[in-house]
């Protein structure tokens, strides 16, 4: 039989009522046999995740602040029994957070803290799924690094191959100190995906409160398409511009197994989502455009020396000036005696651009140097463009008719993706002048 295996987020496990419909989810297909859950998130707009929660407690010990604590806790420790009131079973949670809130008292740490949300989480969903409790720890191992261990996968595949069905905790496993270890915020995704790839499932169903990804952002355009298929290769530039829906770390361990990935709505169900997959089907190349992303805040460092091309080593030397300020570049578009250097302003800051607008001047010794500074970076992201002739001359077509200045220019070498440098100013307009280019 088919595996399935879902992952749902911090809004899916928020209340007991909403856990009761997730239930209903699982149960609706007996292919769905491991469950991977986040900590509880925000009911609503102003409320607190319970992962914030659990790390101001980590806090408050360390700053000595027992009362903080105290107070911190107390909305968990209600958080959860509430939890467990509408669940209708007692499953003991009070005892539990007891000890908890014991061991973070004790010095614990932030990881073990953080940890306990999707702990107590996966407690209460293994209850009301009557499915066996696995721990993360079991499963999943960390390296010294702090990186994701591979050998996770194998270990996983043997621990849960006695189990027919099972609910995991996301976000944490086991660190090579033999202590809670946690990924970084979102990690669940990751969690969940491991799990995928350890019991060779067919389908990584990552169920969150949106119906998969957009052509873009809706806040940005107006209600704009879904997606309904979406290339990890898409889905990383998309993700890397600030397409936030799932976690980009979590497309390694599924991507090389070739496992799809389904973006689904747990409020509404019956929506069709997005499927993230190996190579883009024929259907979804009819339109060049996938998807349109924008990020700002950038810096253009421009060079320009006559004979550029024919100096041998002037890359390096300018690259190496970078490195040397532990300056990370995003882009560098070239010409024969141009280079644009594409910084993100985080680098740039405390003075680090004087510095290194005066050690690549004696570097190089360019004929001109300028920097444009508050670039947002939009990228228009098709595995669509590399069949369909015209697709840049539409969307500078339509950029020129909205009026946006292009100050900068990059084309991939997949053709995969276009990516132009505005004004951060220009950002939105220059979205929704490409979105409504190629989706009207
Ligand atoms: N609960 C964790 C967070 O808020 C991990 C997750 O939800 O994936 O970041």
């Amino acid at each position: 039989m088919a595996i399935k295996v879902c992952k749902f987020g911090g809004t899916s496990m928020a209340d007991g009522n909403v856990i009761l419909s997730v239930a209903k989810i699982v149960k609706a297909e007996k292919e769905r046999r491991y469950v991977v859950v986040s900590a509880p998130g925000k009911r609503y707009g102003a409320d607190v995740k319970v992962t914030d929660l659990l790390y101001k407690c980590a806090e408050a010990v360390e700053a000595g602040n027992m009362q903080e604590l105290e107070a911190c806790f107390g909305k968990i420790r209600a958080r959860f029994l509430h939890i467990e009131k509408e669940i209708g079973k007692d499953i003991g949670l009070d005892v539990e957070l007891s000890e908890i809130e014991e061991k973070i008292k004790d010095g614990a740490g932030a990881a073990y803290a953080a940890s306990r949300g999707e702990y107590l989480a996966a407690r209460v969903m293994s209850a009301v799924l009557e499915v066996p409790f696995v721990d993360a720890t079991e499963i999943i191992r960390f390296k010294e690094d702090g990186t994701l261990d591979e050998a996770s996968f194998a270990l996983a595949g043997k621990v849960l191959a006695a189990y027919e069905k099972a609910v995991i905790p996301g976000f944490y496993g086991l660190g090579a100190d033999g202590k809670v270890k946690t990924f970084s915020r979102g990690g669940s995704d990751i969690s969940g995906a491991v799990v995928a790839r350890a019991v060779k499932a067919s389908l990584y169903e990552n169920w969150t409160d949106v119906s998969g990804f957009y052509a873009c952002d809706p806040r940005i355009v107006n209600s704009p398409r879904s997606i309904p298929e979406l290339t990890y290769q898409e889905l990383r530039e998309l993700s890397y511009m600030g397409a936030n829906v799932l976690h980009a770390e979590s497309i390694f361990p599924v991507r090389s197994a070739g496992i799809p990935i389904r973006i689904c709505n747990t409020f509404r169900p019956e929506d069709k989502g997005t499927d993230i997959v190996q190579y883009a089907t024929q259907s979804a190349c009819e339109n060049p455009v996938t998807g349109i992303a924008g990020k700002k805040d950038f810096t253009v460092i421009f060079l320009e020396k006559s004979m550029m091309n024919a100096e041998v080593g002037f890359a390096g030397k300018v690259l190496n000036v970078l490195t040397e300020n532990r300056v990370s570049f995003e882009h560098l578009p070239s010409g024969i005696d141009t280079m644009s250097l594409v910084i993100d302003n985080e680098y740039l800051k405390n003075g680090v651009l004087e510095t290194v607008l005066t050690q690549i001047k004696e570097a190089v010794r360019p004929d001109k140097i300028y920097t444009h500074e508050n670039i947002a970076l939009v990228a228009t992201v098709g595995h669509g463009m590399a069949n369909n002739i015209g697709t840049s001359a539409r969307l500078f077509k339509a950029l020129s008719e909205a009026g946006i200045n292009v100050i900068m220019i990059d084309q991939g070498s997949s053709e995969l993706n276009i990516i132009v440098g505005v004004d951060n100013k220009d950002c939105n307009a220059c979205i929704n002048a490409i979105y409504h280019e190629f989706f009207n």
